[in-house]
């Protein structure tokens, strides 16, 4: 399709939008009057309106009935994360049984790090991406330290080659094999955070099991973006969280994945708690824990009910408007954003920033500045714009479908150029 950077346009595509009005679904923060440009769904995605509702059933709930509430409340408590499975697993392309909501994702990683990575013999080495966000390197870091490993013998990071932006998915496949089997964990993200690359998460998952080893995602900017389909592609697990593209509000439920290959495996290490007992037992306080079928058995605590009122109303907002829809939407959305920022290169010789992501992504383009960008992220920002800057010197922006639209693109072209202007 050619696009045009005209506010016609623009206007014209929002027009034929199918999914235009869920944007109305959502509190945008407000800038002299008017809607910001809210570019930073990939951080904290927007308030569903319908949020406060869900919530407050659930406060009513607790005050009428107290702890009864666990059976008593509209939605019972005590089995409120069943609520989710079947669209979580639409989500993440698994069966209800491989899902369950729980937890924040940096601690489910290491709850499934205790069960899917064992290092033993010569197999212990653990690969990942370079410049993985921190929290997945502390992470990684630490699981190697608890099995009296060194991280600088045990961790291999994926780069880019020289000069180029994206990891090539045939640099990593022949890592992979090169490791063979001394290859314990891949751990990737499903998309990286910074650049916006998606991994080849299939081939990928391939590759690992053809040596031997177990392979794992962070979904944190994949879960909601992009499609996915772990079953399918037997990726072993996944944890992610939903306050990104999902918009379930801060700190909200985070969620796992497991593939049912380990359902039945009574040898996997754990960290359990009573949440993760089949949910007939969970009252019978016996001694000797015994897992739940599936990704359930992962669970430690009772159902975070206020965190998940608002999650529920959130995931069924997006697949109202369907997965497939919202994937589409997004790749017009994002390549109108790539063509708006080319068009101002173009036409601005002098303009300093290159979109950095590579061609494999989802909503999101990194834009490396060079010089002022800085002051231009800041001209941006006074404007209305929220997007985010990452140090040293890269400003992300991700158009999110659900609550974006293509006259918001229109817009942050134009206050870049205005930014840029006044910057001469
Ligand atoms: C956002 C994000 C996190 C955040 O972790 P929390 O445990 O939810 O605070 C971790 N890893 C990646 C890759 C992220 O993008």
């Amino acid at each position: 399709m050619t696009f045009k950077n005209t506010k016609a346009f623009a206007e014209e595509l929002d027009n034929k939008d199918e999914l235009k009005e869920f944007r109305n679904e959502f509190y945008f923060p407000q800038h002299n009057g008017e809607n910001k440009i809210y570019f930073t769904g990939n951080s904290l995605g927007l308030q569903p309106k319908k949020g406060k509702a869900a919530l407050q059933q659930e406060l009513d709930d607790w005050a009428k009935y107290g702890v009864d509430g666990h059976f008593e409340a509209k939605n019972p408590w005590f089995s409120y994360h069943e609520i989710f499975k079947a669209n979580l697993a639409e989500v993440v392309g698994a069966n209800p049984l491989e899902v369950t909501p729980m937890g924040g994702l940096t601690s489910n990683l290491h709850f499934l790090m205790v069960s899917f990575y064992q290092p033993k013999g010569k197999r212990v080495k653990l690969l990942c991406e370079g410049k993985a966000f921190p929290s997945d390197q502390y992470a990684l870091e630490t699981q190697v330290r608890f099995h009296g490993l060194e991280p600088e013998d045990t961790i291999v990071e994926l780069h880019p080659r020289d000069g180029e932006r994206g990891i090539r998915k045939e640099d990593i496949l022949a890592k992979i094999e090169e490791l063979g089997d001394e290859l314990a964990l891949v751990m990737i993200g499903g998309v990286n955070y910074y650049t916006g690359q998606v991994f080849p998460m299939k081939e990928i998952t391939e590759a690992g099991h053809a040596v031997g080893a177990i392979v794992g995602f962070d979904l944190a900017h994949a879960f909601g973006n992009v499609k996915l389909e772990l079953h399918n592609w037997g990726v072993d697990f996944a944890a992610w969280c939903s306050y990104k593209y999902l918009n379930s509000g801060p700190g909200s439920i985070a969620g796992i994945y497991v593939h049912e290959r380990h359902s039945e495996d009574t040898n996997l290490q754990r960290f359990a708690g009573w949440w993760g007992t089949p949910a007939e037992d969970r009252f019978q306080m016996t001694k000797g824990f015994v897992p739940a079928a599936g990704a359930d058995a992962w669970q430690l605590s009772n159902a975070p009910v206020l965190s998940m009122a608002v999650h529920k109303v959130a995931l069924e907002l997006h697949l109202k408007a369907g997965v497939d829809r919202l994937i589409e939407k997004q790749k017009k959305l994002t390549s109108y954003l790539e063509f708006i920022l080319t068009d101002i290169s173009d036409r601005l010789p002098a303009v300093n920033f290159t979109v950095i992501t590579p061609r494999e992504r989802g909503s999101q383009l990194s834009i490396l500045t060079e010089g002022s960008g800085k002051e231009l992220f800041n001209k941006m920002t006074e404007q209305g714009v929220v997007a985010d800057w990452r140090e040293p010197n890269v400003i992300r922006v991700a158009p999110v479908p659900i609550y974006n639209s293509f006259t918001d693109v229109f817009n942050f072209g134009q206050i870049i150029e205005k930014s840029l202007e006044e910057l001469k």
